[in-house]
Parts: C-alpha cells; structure tokens; sequence
C-alpha cells in the first residue's frame, strides 16, 4: 500500500501530531491491508460522498477507505553524511511514497527548538538540503555507472546521461528534483531513480493553539506559503496539540468542537485529503444493500484492476463494470431512475476507473 512519510526536525510537533492520526485511527479489522508496525498509521479518508450515498442507499453497513502514514523520526543536520540517525532516516524516507514535512510555526519557550530560534524556512531547508545532499550522492554513483556503456555508445543510457547531468545541475543549485522540469518521457526515467527529492511533498505549519481560528495572521505561515508556492507545494496548517485532542472525540463532539472554534474542518481531515491527493489516490464505491465503501486506487487503474482490490477473484473473472457517476446517481436520486437516464454503462476491460465511479463489478467464478 501506499504510505506518506511524516518527517521533520526535532520538536516541531512530530509525535503530536502522529499521535493523533493514530487516535483517530481506523479500524484495523477493515482494512486487511493494514501493517502492523507502531510507525504506521492508518487513518480512515473523510468523504462527504460516503454519507450522501449511505443515506441514498441505507445499507445495513458504511465502509470509509483508509491509507498509512509513517512516522519518520530522526532527522538532524547532516543526516547526509551520517549524523544522527542519518542512514537510517533517509532508507526510511526512500520507502515512502510522498512526504508531509512538518514544520513549527508555533511559539513555546518551553519548548526548546533545536536551532535555538523558530524560522520555518531554515528549517525546511535543513531537512531538504540533506535530501539534496544525499540525492547528489546517488545522481554521482549512477553517472559514474553510466558513462561506461556511453563509451560503448548505447543509446539508452545516452539518454540517461543526459538527465543525469540536468539532476546533478539542479541539485547542486540545491533544487529538489520535484522543482525540476521535464518531459513526460524524461520524468518516468527521473522517477525510476527513486530520488529522494523526487517524492510529492507537501508542508504542514504546526501553529499554536490560539492562532488556528486565523493561522495567516501567523507571518511564519505565511513565509511557508510563499516558499511551498516556488516549488508548486501545498501548506496544510494544523495545530497539533488540538488535533490530539480533537482525535479523541466522536464525531458529534468533534463537529461542536469545530464549530465553537467557528472552522468547518479539522487540520488533520485537511492533512489526509490532501495526502491522499498527493499520492496519485482517488477513490470509487460500492453501493448495496448489505454495504456502501469507499475503495481506494491509483489514479490511471483500468477496470479489472479496479475490480482485483476487492478481490482477486473479481480481477480474474472479470466482465463488465456497471458503473454510474456518483453525480449522476445522485441527480437521479436512485440507481432505477440513473438507469432509466441512460447514466449506467456497462464499461469493459479498457474502462479506465475515475474518482467517484460508483461501480457493480460483474464477474465469473
Ligand atoms: P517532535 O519531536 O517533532 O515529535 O515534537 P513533539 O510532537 O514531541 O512536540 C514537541 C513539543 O512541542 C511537545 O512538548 C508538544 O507538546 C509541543 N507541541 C507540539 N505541537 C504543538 C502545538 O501545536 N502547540 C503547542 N503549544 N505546543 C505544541
């Protein structure tokens, strides 16, 4: 499964903040996917589309799709040459699929941070100058490895060579490779390298309890916002300390919660849809009477593969997807009345999934 990587200098809001993912958590027996390790979180994906369609259906059950986050702790300066627990930071990080950088914008002078002074920016910098660093470190392995078979004049890896020396130029300008362009062609080489800067990313401003009703009042989150823009990332702000606490209501208590504080969503509901999105994720559903879930894929998935993350059976047995929009459905006000409109197809084994397909797979045992 897919999994965004929590990561971070020391005493930002880390633990806080995975501490309420976990709260929030899911329930494991659902999800049989789930790994077990203290690292991972798995939290269930909101989705206002789920409830519109529970109470369209009224199945006996709701299913909500879930993903991982993975705590990645340990970073320092100089994580790149070893420090700290360097080596094993960034194997962790080469593990993950996109990345959520905390930063602190809070003020607490209890709360000593490690460069004696809050400024996001050098933070974000630290952390993304030892990914540059230890990136620059495999880009000079492989040029090395390549340059024989370019003697040899082997056109592939002429090719490669040629990324290789733009990677290198971009990240001894210290440009994360995310912020680098290429074609579409030369970016399925790019990511085939498994760069560490290469990975989706995006910031989460950490600020204090009483700025949250109005975090761009906060010029730290403001400086992160600029900075994420440069390089086309996105900021998602949260308190972590209320995050915590909110992990630990239900949901009637958690929506008076939001409401006294006068927002409509939490930090951490922000922080997974935006997760989610950066992980290439969208989401389709099942619609019966026993059920209605939500199911997560890769965006780009055909139908039988679609099919396979119910069950494996449905891949391989596959024949038709009936598959309505869920806009459609929802205009229709049933799936009789959808069908009358025309707005159910029966789509095939080309049939490229989108989010919120509301789909019937048809299969043979
Ligand atoms: P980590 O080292 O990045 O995992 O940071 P922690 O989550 O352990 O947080 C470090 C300290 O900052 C702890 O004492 C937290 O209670 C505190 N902290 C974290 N988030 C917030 C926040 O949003 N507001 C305030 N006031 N303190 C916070």
């Amino acid at each position: 499964a897919l999994t965004a990587g929590i990561v971070g200098l020391p005493n930002v809001g880390k633990s806080t903040l995975f501490n309420a993912i976990t709260q929030a958590g899911a329930e494991a027996a659902n999800y049989p996917f789930a790994t077990i390790d203290p690292n991972v979180g798995i939290v269930e994906v909101p989705d206002n589309r789920l409830n519109k369609l529970t109470e369209l259906v009224k199945p006996k059950k709701t299913v909500p799709t879930a993903f991982e986050f993975t705590d990645i702790a340990g970073i320092v300066k100089g994580a790149s040459k070893g420090e700290g627990l360097g080596n094993q930071f960034l194997s962790h990080i080469r593990q993950v699929d996109a990345i959520c950088q905390v930063v602190r914008c809070f003020q607490d002078d209890n709360i000593t941070h490690v460069s004696g002074k809050i400024d996001p920016i050098d933070d974000i910098e630290i952390i993304n100058l030892e990914l540059i660093l230890a990136d620059l470190e495999s880009v000079n392995k492989r040029i090395q490895r390549v340059e024989k078979l370019v003697r040899q004049k082997d056109k592939e890896a002429i090719a490669e060579h040629d990324i290789l020396l733009k990677l290198k130029a971009g990240l001894e300008e210290e440009k994360p490779v995310r912020a680098l362009e290429f074609s579409e062609e030369h970016w399925k080489i790019v990511k085939g390298l498994h760069l560490l800067t290469s990975k989706p990313t995006l910031y989460v401003a950490n600020v204090s309890e009483e700025e949250i009703t109005e975090p761009d009042a906060n010029e730290n989150v403001q400086r992160v916002k600029e900075y994420a823009a440069a390089e086309g990332a996105e900021v998602i702000v949260v308190c972590a300390k209320i995050e915590e606490e909110i992990a630990e209501l239900d949901q009637e208590e958690k929506e008076e919660f939001l409401d006294d504080l006068g927002i409509s969503e939490s930090g951490l509901d922000k922080l997974i849809k935006a997760s989610y999105n950066l992980l290439g994720l969208a989401t389709y559903f099942t619609a019966g009477e026993q059920e209605v879930r939500a199911w997560t894929f890769r965006k780009g998935i055909k139908a039988p593969q679609a099919a396979g993350i119910i069950h494996t059976d449905f891949e391989k047995g596959f024949i038709r997807a009936e598959t309505v929009s869920y806009d459609h459905l929802m205009d229709a006000g049933a799936m009789a009345q959808a069908r009358e409109k025309g707005n159910v197809r029966l789509e095939g084994k080309e049939y490229i999934v989108k989010d919120g397909d509301v789909i019937h797979f048809r299969f043979n045992v």
